[in-house]
């Protein structure tokens, strides 16, 4: 094998040792955290999580309108972010929304928890340009990919992926299922 491909292959192989050690340390996020979706076999993923990322109206189902879900969610004690507003199929990429709809989910995020949404999460990690524009501009800040591949990355419901599952792939966890998460 010639040098240079020699030195090539060993600077991926320590890139992806690297990689894999900051997926192994780097906190645990779980996304589309609602109450209109079960989070029950998922519930030792929420535990662990850093991050939930919260659907403020998700089918018409306001979590404002269920103080109890917010208390419980509050009561964890985790950071709190908002994961689109219904969160309807790519709703940040096939969808215009406008600052009036923006406002109203974060207006419903704020009634729920207290306090304004800071971050933010694409739905399905698809958006448009100016859906971008607008988070900017109303402060949110914006989780990308990157962080996807940084981060290990739960769902819940998981589209019926079963929590055994978990311990095998646990370490890549949000690469993999992205493509699951995308059914949602
Ligand atoms: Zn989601």
């Amino acid at each position: 094998m010639k040098k240079g491909i020699k030195i090539f292959l060993i600077i991926i192989l320590i890139l992806i040792i690297i990689w894999f050690f900051i997926r192994l340390t780097s906190s645990r996020e779980i996304d589309d955290v609602t109450p209109g979706i079960s989070c029950e076999d998922e519930k030792k993923y929420v535990e662990k999580a850093d991050i939930l990322w919260v659907v403020p109206n998700f089918q018409n189902y306001k979590i404002s309108e269920n103080p109890e879900w917010c208390g419980e969610i509050l009561s964890l004690n985790k950071t709190l972010g908002m994961h689109g507003i219904k969160h309807t199929y790519r709703e940040f990429r096939r969808e215009n929304i406008t600052q009036e709809e923006l406002e109203e989910g974060m207006k419903i995020f704020e009634e729920c928890f207290g306090y304004n949404p800071e971050i933010f999460k694409y739905p399905q990690l698809r958006y448009n340009k100016e859906n971008r524009e607008l988070l900017k501009e109303n402060g949110l800040k914006i989780r990308t990919k990157f962080s996807q591949f940084t981060h290990k990355v739960y769902h819940c419901d998981n589209g019926g992926i079963s929590p055994k599952d978990y311990k095998i792939t646990d370490i890549f966890r949000g690469i993999i299922d992205n493509r699951v998460a995308d059914i949602l």
